[in-house]
């Protein structure tokens, strides 16, 4: 036997044991406990739930405390009022009474106890959503821009979103068998196991991915979904007001490890013109090409930019080109130009109105002086809006009657929520993923941080005239970078407890990587590093020139300097 087979990551041999993701998860459920074990703890991801533990408690005399996150898989963030309103519900009832929404247009519950999964899941399914595939070694919640319009390109790349996001979708019945049944039904199970894997799992076989995918659809004067962070970005092309097809990216990722030079985020790179009959068919060969190519043996360079990076772009599509089954033309010179967070109110085109409320990280709670669930409650309750969730951790409540504009003000006020015109323009580009205490990774603060930096950094601004500068200023509690912070205008990322590097030079469009400004910040010297970069910033930009653009154009050795001329 050759001794040079290749090592397979230990997540390989529990996927390919697993009888297509089933595991022991239903005897584990009746268990009498509050975790899971190692195999189904890996397994359970696909299913769209995290085994996590309360980090604030760990050290509590109890020891730790399990729990769980329940991710909601919604293509393109297009949920109803009722929908929205049954994950309040099951927030309020086995979680912690707060709702996360996401920076892919998902949501998130939690601190759900074992006890309570299996019917919180099925709840969600109950209501016509899936966590199928939320997180996982498989494509995850494909994201496009959620405007509700009444032009047809936005309701074709909504559609295309949803499709792609169905073809994609892992096709075991063990789903099904883990949450929605009342029993195992062996008789099935035995089934799907004397099946082909091309049978059961004809795209990902066995084995799935070798680690997370992600798919995004961007316009070209809109990339609100940052199509250049995701494994696979679509941008659309449009010829006399018809969407002919896309060009595509591959290979955008944002997570690194900064101890292993060998990682790295990434933008994706334009790959080639896909006409609209063949997006499915072609994304599908993207899949394959990295199911059958991409690293299993350590999974810190498993993503798809790796494998791009190794083979080059030409490489990759050949490859592609030869899994699908013909040539492909190449990109034509479509790219993105523009940026819209949809805050505010927006004109469907069809009589009808969107206002996009900026939500504070995504957190939904209630609080003495801001109460969202119930605003929440009776917005939905009365004005019934189509919900559209966006890439920047907020809500847009759509079809409202131009007679219930007013309305819709009056609740938000009701319940001290700030409309979105009154949100500082630095609230309002800003973003930050879950962090302590409820991510597993997470090396300090971040959703509970960025809030009070916010807030020092709004008088500042003001003084030196540059509210109305829209920039992103993007956090994570560790360096996975799960809000994009690698091409924002500011990069805030947890290197060590209460220590943050700061990242500059991105841009507002996603489609430039940022640079080391410092690193190991100290939480309460974040805000004045970043208005010394202001100040800088305000004496020596160059005319119509952004706060990424003047970072990059100077580096980071002539920031310093101009930050010193400043002080
Ligand atoms: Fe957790 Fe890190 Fe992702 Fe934040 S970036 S949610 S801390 S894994």
């Amino acid at each position: 036997m050759s001794t040079d087979a290749p090592k397979l990551s230990p997540v390989e041999g529990f996927k390919d044991e697993s009888r297509y993701l089933r595991g022991t998860i239903p005897d584990e459920l009746k268990a009498d406990t509050d975790h899971f074990g190692k195999g189904d703890l890996q397994l359970l991801k696909f299913h769209g739930t995290y085994q996590q533990d309360d980090r604030d408690s760990r050290k509590s005399p109890g020891g730790k405390s399990y729990s769980f996150m329940i991710r909601t898989r919604i293509p393109s963030g297009v949920l109803t009022s009722e929908q929205f309103l049954a994950h309040l519900d099951l927030c309020d009832e086995f979680g912690n009474s707060t709702m996360k929404l996401t920076t892919r247009q998902a949501i998130q519950l939690h601190g759900v106890p074992k006890t309570d999964l299996k019917t919180t899941i099925a709840r969600i399914n109950e209501c016509g959503l899936s966590t199928l595939a939320a997180c996982g070694d498989v494509n995850r919640n494909v994201m496009s821009c959620p405007a509700k319009r009444s032009d047809s390109i936005h309701d074709e790349i909504q559609s295309t979103a949803l499709a792609l996001a169905m073809h994609l979708a892992p096709r075991t019945i063990s789903y099904r068998q883990c949450w929605l049944v009342d029993d195992e039904t062996g008789e099935k199970q035995l089934l799907q196991d004397e099946k082909a894997p091309e049978e059961v799992e004809p795209i990902y076989g066995k084995t799935y991915l070798p680690r997370k995918f992600k798919i995004g659809i961007a316009l070209p004067e809109d990339n609100c979904i940052d199509v250049y962070t995701q494994d696979l970005g679509l941008i659309a092309v449009v010829r006399d007001g018809k969407l002919i097809g896309y060009n595509f990216t591959v290979g955008g990722g944002m997570g690194t490890t900064p101890s292993a030079a060998k990682t790295f985020p990434a933008l994706g790179k334009r790959m080639a013109f896909v006409k609209s009959e063949d997006v499915l068919k072609v994304a599908e060969a993207v899949v394959i090409v990295q199911r059958d190519h991409g690293n299993r043996e350590d999974r810190k360079i498993a993503r798809l930019k790796y494998l791009i990076a190794d083979w080059g772009v030409e490489k990759f599509r050949a490859a592609v080109e030869k899994q699908f089954g013909a040539p492909l033309d190449d990109c034509t010179e479509d790219d993105v130009h523009g940026f819209d967070d949809h805050m505010g109110w927006q004109d469907q085109g069809d009589g009808k109105w969107s206002y996009g409320l900026n939500v504070e990280n995504g957190r939904l709670s209630d609080g003495p002086e801001r109460q969202w669930k119930a605003c929440f409650r009776e917005i939905c309750g009365e004005l019934k809006p189509e919900i559209r969730l966006t890439s920047h951790q907020s809500a847009i409540l759509c079809d409202i009657a131009p007679d219930d504009k007013p309305k819709l003000i009056e609740i938000l006020k009701k319940h001290g929520i700030p409309v979105s015109e009154e949100v500082s323009t630095v609230r309002r580009w800003s973003m930050a993923c879950v962090g302590l205490p409820t991510c597993g990774l997470s090396i300090t603060e971040s959703e509970r941080a960025l809030p009070g930096m916010i807030d020092e950094l709004e008088a500042p601004l003001a003084k030196l005239g540059l509210d109305k500068d829209a920039f992103t200023i993007r956090m994570t509690g560790c360096p996975n970078g799960c809000a994009r912070p690698y091409n924002a205008d500011i990069g805030l990322v947890g290197k060590a407890k209460g220590k943050y590097t700061v990242f500059v030079g991105g841009a507002l469009l996603g489609n430039r990587l940022n640079y080391i400004f410092r690193d190991l910040v100290p939480a309460e010297e974040v805000t004045s590093t970043l208005v010394s970069v202001f100040t800088a910033y305000k004496n020596y930009r160059q005319e119509s020139e952004t706060l990424g653009d003047f970072c990059a154009r100077v580096g980071k050795e002539e920031l310093e300097k101009l930050c010193t001329a400043s002080a």
